[in-house]
């Protein structure tokens, strides 16, 4: 990938194929001098910043292509922090490919993938965990993965990690202030307030790290198995659930037959709904086969939905079900969430729900009545999936770990933190522990970018689109 500053770049940035409008984006020093040698209204290089313009396009041999309409900023105040012209012109491939080949001949360069978020990041228009929102920003499906990729562009998180850092580069350079003075055995660092100091940064990070679990269902999707009885009506709930949001089905490659993933959306949170065929035959015996994939579906998803005939199943029947199913899925034990459904409350409606309450594992909190077969319920079901991700208390928490090169880094940091804490408590030299924070500094540092290689920069700007 081209790191290369001072040329300027050009590329269309809005999608390929016809449309409306076209706009082609040019960033860099000569960006306005290479528009207006081909723009014949008015002089480009005497206009204030943020106007806009009318004209023609024409070529070298004054043929007209386009009318079009171009926006002028300069720099510092524009999305690169440089000189940038947006050009919009109708929106036909030719047209836009012509405009751009002549952009070319007076001197531009065809931008790499991401190049204009790269060069916001490389000006220090915003750190590299901000750039990266911009990629997801840009890939969000759904209300709530828009909402995380907003937050994070915003800042997100990287504030606190700044000023943590800064913290310990205070720390580190005290500590490397006493290697100067060798033999004379001074301390300048205060080690109880160093290690306060490293247990307060290692929750704040531990927080973070345990966020990237949620980001990600949010991100993906959250794993919902429909779990019960045969016959319990779970085909029939899974299409009552279904049937009202136009689901999308999707088969999962490999697993032909036997898994098949729909999704819904509720509240702009989705939901991966996993449908196992396993699941019917495992049921009445757990040695059964399919029952190991069963329960492994049910031991990965973050939410069970437990489904029981309120007809032909007695409180106690429930209870030892539910245990031995949910504790040999380990669901019980990982903190997934359980919402159970009395099912079929039509054929036996003075059911009392109170006497399927077991203490620590069913309540009025977690047990809805419902008939699949009659659409009974089904909303109130769909809302108390939704509470269960938006009242986990991780949510409320306004920083959420999504990417995975974040959690990484984080962890490592983490883990020298470690080194740096079990240094201090065992009365470790200086120059050790120093090591250890330099370490801890490096890998904050990558979050953000305040440490950035080549290679780092290419992997997370060639996920870019063109043009952004
Ligand atoms: P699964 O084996 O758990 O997937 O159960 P199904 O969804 O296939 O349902 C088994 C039978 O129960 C079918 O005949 C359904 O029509 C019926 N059923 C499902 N839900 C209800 C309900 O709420 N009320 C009544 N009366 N019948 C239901």
């Amino acid at each position: 990938m081209n790191h290369n500053m001072t040329d300027t770049i050009v590329a269309l940035s809005t999608p390929q194929g016809q449309g409306a409008i076209g706009v082609i984006r040019l960033s860099g020093k000569q960006a306005i001098e290479i528009v207006n040698s081909t723009f014949f209204a008015k002089d480009l290089l005497a206009v204030p910043a943020n106007t806009v313009h009318f004209g023609k396009i024409r070529d070298e041999e004054g043929r007209v292509l386009d009318e079009c309409v171009v926006t002028i900023f300069k720099a510092p105040h524009s999305y690169t922090k440089e000189d940038v012209v947006e050009i919009s012109c109708h929106g036909s491939p030719y047209i836009l490919d012509q405009v751009i080949q002549l952009m070319l001949r007076k001197g531009a360069r065809m931008a790499d993938r991401g190049e204009f978020t790269l060069r916001a990041f490389l000006n220090g228009q915003m750190d590299l965990s901000q750039a990266e929102a911009v990629a997801d920003l840009i890939a969000s499906e759904n209300a709530s993965s828009h909402e995380l990729a907003i937050r994070q562009m915003r800042g997100g998180f990287s504030d606190q990690i700044s000023a943590l850092r800064q913290e310990l580069i205070d720390f580190a350079a005290l500590i490397e202030l006493e290697l100067d003075f060798g033999e004379e055995d001074v301390e300048f660092a205060d080690r109880g307030k160093l290690e306060n100091l490293v247990e307060e940064i290692q929750g704040v990070i531990k927080k973070l790290v345990d966020s990237f679990h949620l980001g990600n269902v949010i991100k993906k999707g959250v794993a919902t198995v429909i779990a019960g009885r045969p016959n319990a009506g779970k085909s029939t709930l899974l299409n009552a659930l279904l049937n009202e949001e136009r689901a999308i089905v999707s088969e999962i490659a490999g697993t032909t037959r036997d898994t098949i993933e729909e999704s819904m959306n509720i509240n702009g949170i989705k939901f991966r709904l996993v449908d196992t065929a396993g699941i019917r035959e495992a049921q009445d015996s757990i040695e059964k086969i399919g029952v190991e994939r069963t329960l492994s579906e049910i031991g990965k998803s973050t939410v069970v939905i437990y489904v029981f005939d309120v007809w032909q199943t007695k409180p106690e029947e429930l209870w030892e079900d539910v245990e031995r199913f949910l504790s040999a899925s380990r669901a019980l034990t990982k903190g997934s969430k359980q919402l159970f459904v009395a099912n079929k409350m039509d054929l036996n409606p003075y059911t009392k729900p109170e006497d399927y309450y077991k203490e620590g594992l069913i309540g009025a909190e977690n047990l809805i009545t419902a008939s699949a077969l009659n659409k009974m319920n089904i909303e109130a079901i769909k809302n108390e999936l939704y509470r269960i991700v938006i009242e986990n208390p991780d949510l409320m928490d306004q920083t959420i770990v999504t990417n995975s090169r974040h959690y990484d880094a984080l962890h490592k940091a983490l883990q020298s933190l470690d080194a740096v804490l079990v240094g201090l408590q065992g009365g470790i030299t200086g120059d050790f522990i120093a090591m250890d924070i330099r370490q801890a500094l490096h890998h904050l540092g990558l979050i953000t970018g305040e440490i950035h290689t080549d290679d780092l920069l290419d992997s997370i700007f060639g996920r870019f689109c063109i043009g952004k």
